[in-house]
């Protein structure tokens, strides 16, 4: 189905109805490969997320949602089938207002998040809330304990527009999954991937009104009534480390647990035992989706004795980069997401080149229509330069030297970010004792891909506090309560 064939207007939903904002007014969704009006959102106000507060806050103290997982198993089942019903439509939307590479909508942007939601679904019947702990003496007398775990309570999430359905059914099915209720507020750049969710949940399933409910807004600030409300008891938000800390501030009046997940600077360590004729060309995956992943390896460290050689590699790979319409299967990079994007992207690229550091491929913007920026490769990059130390967002790769292994692992914690990166090396054991040595949430050791939804995904340092995915995922959304009682000898 193309984009023309979808409704051109999309609602909030709230409390169960599908709604226009309070004020009546919409804001536009633009196409960052074509610059044209996809059509348009209701924009939603301060006094509709408040609503969806009030509605969330209600279903979760007055329905039965959070005490029963079958019904919840089988509403994510309704839910993970009218998904794959509309599969093509979510992935049109995805591929135009994310500007997201059609050939990368089947793993990160549709299909495999759509499949999540079925783990989630399983995973909401199967847990085991209650257990028995072993009995303990308390003043000479046997105690037995039990130990719940109990949904949070209303969930407040977050979202950015890089992998707007991925993030947005990660963060519903599982808040709902364990009990919760829930309000979504999507990222103003990729409000579809959050209202047509809204569409589909009233349309597919018996999800009861209040438990989900989604306001796209174009006014960022509307966040801050769900980082900043007493009725909501988590907020769970995915984004730039910026809004990260401005998000724990607004939390911290009401104590709200927070789950955040973050930016990054992940390096990738190729050790000089690697194959870099096989490795190397893989330092152009920096540039997948226009570079706009957070866990995306930004810095290769490659070690002075073999760099010219790894450069060279690298630099074909970039140069034989297929870029531009994201809808050619060809292309693993599309556009930036906005006019605004292009800009901070070209400006880092002006400051790297600046600070004395190498462009040898690209560096400037395709002409043309659309908010692409050309895959950009700096080499003599020193560790302490703003291209080395900031998240760009962009398809921008720094080359770093290092001299040993010492060095390397050095570089590569040397950031304020700890999300994910790489090793690379002939002998898997030396990639292990390195890897065990990087300060990341996650690593792949020569190629090996950690991304699954039983996979416990969260950064270290200023990349996050948490984790999202598997059983540790869930268990951030529920509450653990102790029942203590007398022991068997009374
Ligand atoms: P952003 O922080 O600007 O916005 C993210 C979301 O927060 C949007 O929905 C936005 O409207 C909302 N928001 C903005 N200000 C707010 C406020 N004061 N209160 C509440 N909500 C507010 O991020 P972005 O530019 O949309 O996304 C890019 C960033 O996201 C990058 O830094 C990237 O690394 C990060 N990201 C991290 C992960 C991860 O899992 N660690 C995944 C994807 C993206």
């Amino acid at each position: 189905m193309t984009i023309a064939a979808l409704a051109p207007e999309t609602r909030n939903l709230i409390d169960g109805e599908l709604v226009g904002a309070s004020h009546g007014n919409v804001f536009e969704n633009l196409d960052p490969t074509t610059e044209e009006v996809l059509g348009t959102a209701a924009d939603g106000t301060r006094e509709d997320a408040e609503r969806a507060v009030a509605a969330a806050r209600r279903a979760f103290d007055e329905t039965g949602w959070g005490e029963d997982p079958a019904f919840r198993s089988r509403c994510l089942r309704q839910l993970h089938e009218g998904l794959l019903e509309e599969k093509e439509q979510l992935r049109s939307i995805v591929v135009h207002e994310a500007g997201a590479p059609l050939s990368l909508t089947s793993y990160m942007h549709v299909d495999e998040p759509i499949e999540m939601v079925a783990y989630w679904a399983d995973l909401a019947g199967r847990y085991e809330y209650e257990q028995a702990m072993s009995d303990v003496s308390f003043l000479g007398r046997s105690q037995r304990r039990i130990m719940r775990r109990e949904p949070v309570g209303v969930v407040g999430a977050i979202t950015p527009w890089n992998v707007p359905l991925y993030l947005n059914l990660t963060k519903i099915a599982s808040a709902l999954a364990a009990g919760n209720t829930c309000v979504l507020k999507p990222a103003p750049d990729t409000p579809w991937s959050g209202t047509h969710l809204g569409r589909i949940v009233v349309e597919k399933t018996d999800i009861p009104p209040g438990v989900l409910n989604i306001v796209a807004s174009s006014d960022h600030l509307v966040g801050e009534v769900l980082s900043s409300d007493p009725r909501i008891d988590a907020v769970s938000f995915t984004g730039s480390t910026r809004t990260g800390r401005r998000i724990m501030a607004c939390a911290a009046d009401s104590v709200k647990k927070v789950f955040l997940e973050l930016g990054g600077k992940s390096a990738t360590i190729l050790l000089d035992d690697a194959d870099f004729a096989a490795v190397c060309p893989a330092a152009a995956m920096t540039c997948v989706h226009g570079g706009q992943g957070c866990a995306i390896s930004t810095r290769w460290l490659v070690p002075r004795s073999r760099h010219d050689e790894a450069v060279e590699v690298i630099r074909s790979a970039f140069e034989a980069w297929r870029h531009g319409d994201p809808k050619r299967p060809e292309n693993l990079q599309g556009p930036q997401i906005s006019r605004l994007q292009q800009e901070r992207v070209l400006d880092f690229i002006e400051r790297g080149k600046r600070e004395g550091a190498r462009c040898l491929v690209g560096g400037g913007r395709p002409e043309g229509k659309g908010f692409f920026v050309e895959p950009t490769l700096f080499t003599d990059v020193e560790p302490k330069m703003t291209i080395a130390q900031e998240e760009i967002f962009g398809p921008v790769l720094c080359v770093i030297p290092y001299s040993d292994e010492e060095e390397a692992i050095r570089i590569a914690n040397d950031s304020p970010y700890g999300l994910s990166g790489g090793i690379h090396s002939g002998d898997e054991e030396r990639a292990l004792r390195v890897a065990r040595r990087i300060r990341t949430g996650t690593l792949s050791v020569n190629g090996g891909q950690w991304f699954h939804v039983d996979t416990p995904f969260g950064g270290y340092k200023q990349s996050g506090v948490g984790r999202e995915n598997g059983v540790m995922g869930f268990e951030e959304l529920l509450e653990t309560k102790v029942i203590a009682l007398p022991g068997s000898e009374r």
